[in-house]
């Protein structure tokens, strides 16, 4: 008799899946495991198992499990009632959350591509017929679909062959999709137990007497080992000698050398040294641990509230400290990956191989390494620092949460779904665990300090930076006034030239900060008024000089860009706007004697590109960095004497809600990386609007007016911490379709929820990727439960989506929409 299990698919479905499986293979299954299992027309996918001894399904014939995947569950069941809390909260299936969180590599499938290894070297290892026509294939073809391999080999299940070989070494997984897990393996070398002892060496060394090449070798892999008791790798060896791998090749095939491989751990393999290396801590910052620490008696979070520079991350260091010491986990969140670099070294300093970073930059089998380790709950990696998606990680014992610049909009996930908010999802992921939770930040989101405020959280503050630094003079200059008195230098004031210059002499470095990548914004034609557009977006071209091409910032799509206006064929286009290429070519031009870089998207596509950059900064190889967003993170540089704000304005002018605690946050977080150590650092701000309120606040440091004018109009205008918001996106390719799609929506929502209805709306960006967008706003008053409204809307849907005309209209949900 066949057993029934219910298994959750890496695919957006409302619904689990009922599949048959005999009473044998049942009985070594447990919840979390993976299955490959077939889905829709003869794909093969990776699913979990949520359910056993299910009841067979009515609605459809069961179809066979093909293979258990696992020994024991990769996931646990703690961590599958946290997707399901975040699938219903963010209103999405659990299959997206499943996508999202388990590495790409664990998720093997029949669409995945593999291809041949280049490292793996045959010898005399035995191949099977299938291995062999596999191998044969992927040297005519570069890549081969999981399926293509299934009828290569005539078999209807080809994931249990491709896993096989992916863990022989003889394939490798396209990283942009999923593939298999593999340890990393290094080759190491050493002598042959029969020549051990000096007579047989000495034998030995005779008997290679007219084989200088192969002695040479031999000795310098004594030299090697000398004094060091670490095995000597094949590649080191290659290396010191010169020589050819076929040398080393020879006295292998001759018996002379033994050659074996070791796994080697990806991630950090160096000691801590956590008592000597923690900070001793000024009184404020003592004063504030101790707060922190009373606070964390209860559950509640805490909100480490301190000016920039004034010792947070060494708060965090003691807690972590703290934390491990009674054997638990800690998960330290950070907004961005440019982050993780320096942060890890920092911790690596104090907590050596138990800290791990984890995000997208890493490798497939990097991130599943930290998986598996965490799952052992070791040492190893017991110090998650990561970007949002490291909340996913499978925590033994979880007891410290930190989240930190927990301000910033990066937290929420915005494509594809689940659009969660990594701060909020991790003070719940923290109740499970009844683990703590501090979020800290110099510039706090208005939400987080009016919970703070209300007792919602427990509340620190730290007032003065560490050392008695001051905080930064800052100084705004009116671009307006500079234009008209002939003080300009391309976009550059004079007096921000002239604080260059001193600032230069002084062997300080300089950060500059302009919001917008590429050289210039936008091309115009000056004759005919002709703005190149983007064919796929409803946005204009950015011009990239370096490369000679306009770029659509949102698809992705370039073309070069020619002399002459496509519209009228005068040759008189012109650039406008200031991006940050522009910025770095002028300076190039007023200093030509001194190193600048760039920070932004475009310089920081490569794995380690992030690290060059700031590793040359923190150096002092480079003195100047230009760079958008990036630069304004959480970065500690020690020799910055001036930060200069090259345009406020766009900041200053964007349509939203948050766009004025949002230019403050920038702006002063910009700011405070200037002067953070040993002495005071100047501010110099660019702006067309020098009287701006919000420009008044971030001079003089006045972070509880902005918090209190903020909270007022939001108070009056109904926004968040006010109401909830879900952003409801319509998107077709077809413009009328969805005008009257949305139209529909809207006026249903409203004979439900009234005038909390805003909308239907086209965005600032109403087409992307040659899809239409319009957008319903949903304001959810305070008090008003959220799951019967999500209900209300997700009835709604189901009418829309019985509509035949609307059905292929993309409807995209974003609770808490920020
Ligand atoms: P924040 O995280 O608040 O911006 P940091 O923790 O980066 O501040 O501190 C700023 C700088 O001052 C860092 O270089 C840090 O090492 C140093 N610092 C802060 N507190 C101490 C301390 N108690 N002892 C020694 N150095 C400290
Ligand atoms: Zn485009």
């Amino acid at each position: 008799m066949d057993h029934f299990i219910e298994v959750l698919l890496p695919l957006p479905l409302e619904r689990n899946f009922t599949y048959a499986i005999s009473p044998a293979e049942v009985s070594r299954l447990r919840i979390g495991m993976r299955v490959a299992v077939p889905f829709g027309k003869s794909k093969l996918y990776t699913a979990l198992v949520v359910g056993l001894n299910t009841d067979p399904p009515t609605a459809y014939e069961a179809k066979r499990v093909y293979e258990i995947l696992d020994e024991k569950p990769l996931v646990s069941e703690l961590q599958l009632k946290f997707w399901k809390w975040m699938a219903s909260y963010y209103m999405c299936t659990p299959g997206e959350v499943f996508r999202t969180a388990v590495p790409g590599i664990l998720l093997l499938e029949s669409e995945t591509r593999v291809s041949g290894e280049p490292q793996w070297e045959r010898g005399s290892a035995d191949l099977d017929p299938s291995e062999s026509l596999v191998l044969q294939a992927l040297q005519h073809q570069s890549t081969l679909r999981v399926s293509e391999i299934s009828s290569l080999v005539e078999r209807k299940n080809a994931l249990p062959l491709v896993s096989r070989m992916l863990k022989r070494g003889m394939i490798r997984v396209e990283e942009t999709l999923s593939g298999g897990y593999r340890p990393k393996e290094v080759r190491f070398l050493r002598l042959h137990p029969a020549y051990r002892g000096e007579e047989a060496l000495e034998e030995l060394l005779k008997s290679l007497s007219r084989a200088p090449k192969q002695t040479e070798v031999l000795l310098h892999l004594f030299q090697l080992q000398q004094g060091v008791n670490k095995p000597i790798k094949s590649t080191d060896l290659e290396k010191q000698t010169g020589t050819s791998r076929s040398v080393i090749k020879t006295l292998i095939d001759k018996e002379v050398l033994e050659q074996y491989t070791l796994i080697q751990d990806r991630i950090g393999n160096q000691e801590g040294r956590p008592d000597q290396g923690l900070a001793v801590l000024n009184p404020e910052q003592n004063n504030a641990l101790t707060e922190i620490q009373a606070f964390f008696k209860t559950p509640k979070p805490v909100l480490l509230y301190g000016v920039t520079a004034s010792g947070k991350t060494e708060i965090y260091s003691h807690l972590i400290a703290e934390t491990l010491r009674a054997g638990k986990q800690v998960l330290y969140l950070v907004p961005e990956i440019a982050l993780t670099t320096q942060l890890t070294h920092r911790m690596e300093e104090l907590f050596g191989s138990r800290v791990a970073a984890f995000h997208s930059r890493q490798s497939q089998p990097e991130r599943a390494e930290i998986w598996y380790h965490l799952q052992e709950g070791g040492e190893k990696a017991s110090v998650v620092l990561g970007a949002r998606s490291a909340l996913f990680l499978p925590f033994e014992h979880l007891g410290l949460i930190l989240i930190d610049e927990e301000h910033e909009n990066s937290y929420k996930q915005f494509d594809p779904a689940p659009r969660y908010h990594a701060r909020d999802a991790a003070i719940l992921l923290a109740s499970y665990w009844d683990a703590r939770v501090l979020l800290g930040s110099a510039t706090p989101s208005v939400e987080s300090y009016h919970n703070a405020k209300t007792g919602k959280y427990g509340l620190v503050e730290i007032r003065g930076r560490y050392g008695g630094v001051l905080l930064p003079e800052m100084e705004l200059i009116n671009l307006a006034d500079a234009y008209r008195k002939k003080q300009m230098a391309g976009h550059f004031s004079h007096r921000l030239r002239d604080a260059i210059t001193e600032t230069l002499e002084q062997k300080r470095q300089v950060i500059l900060f302009q919001n917008r990548r590429g050289f210039s914004p936008i091309v115009e034609c000056l004759s005919c008024g002709h703005v190149p557009g983007c064919p796929n977006c409803d946005v204009s071209l950015t011009y990239h000089q370096q490369r000679g091409q306009l770029r659509c910032h949102y698809c992705g799509f370039h073309r070069h860009l020619e002399s002459e206006c496509q519209a009228c064929g005068m040759a008189t286009l012109d650039t406008k706007g200031l991006g940050t290429e522009q910025v770095t070519t002028e300076l190039a031009e007023m200093f030509p004697e001194t190193k600048t870089s760039r920070m932004d998207l475009d310089t920081t596509r490569g794995k380690h590109a992030f690290s060059r950059i700031i590793e040359a900064f923190e150096a002092r190889e480079v003195q100047m960095l230009v760079g958008t967003q990036m630069v304004t993170k959480g970065l500690d540089f020690g020799n910055v004497g001036l930060v200069g704000i090259m345009n406020a304005d766009t900041l200053l002018n964007y349509p939203h809600f948050r766009a004025h605690e949002r230019c403050f946050q920038l702006l002063t977080q910009v700011a405070g990386r200037a002067g953070r150590k040993d002495f005071r650092g100047l501010v110099l701000i660019q702006t067309y609007n020098p009287y701006h309120q919000i420009l008044k606040q971030v001079t003089t440091g006045d972070y509880q007016g902005m918090f209190r004018e903020q909270l007022y109009e939001r108070e009056q205008f109904k926004y968040p911490p006010e109401v909830r918001l879900i952003k409801i996106t319509l998107r077709h390719r077809e413009w009328n379709r969805v005008e009257e799609g949305a139209a529909w929506f809207a006026r249903s929502l409203r004979t439900v929820f009234g005038t909390g209805v805003l909308g239907p709306e086209y965005p600032p960006v109403s087409r992307i990727r040659n899809q239409y967008h319009k957008q319903i706003l949903l304001k959810i008053p305070k008090g008003q439960p959220l799951a019967p409204t999500k209900n209300s809307i997700k009835r709604i849907q189901r009418s829309f989506d019985a509509i035949s005309y609307y059905r292929s209209i993309r409807l995209v949900y974003n609770v808490d929409y920020i």
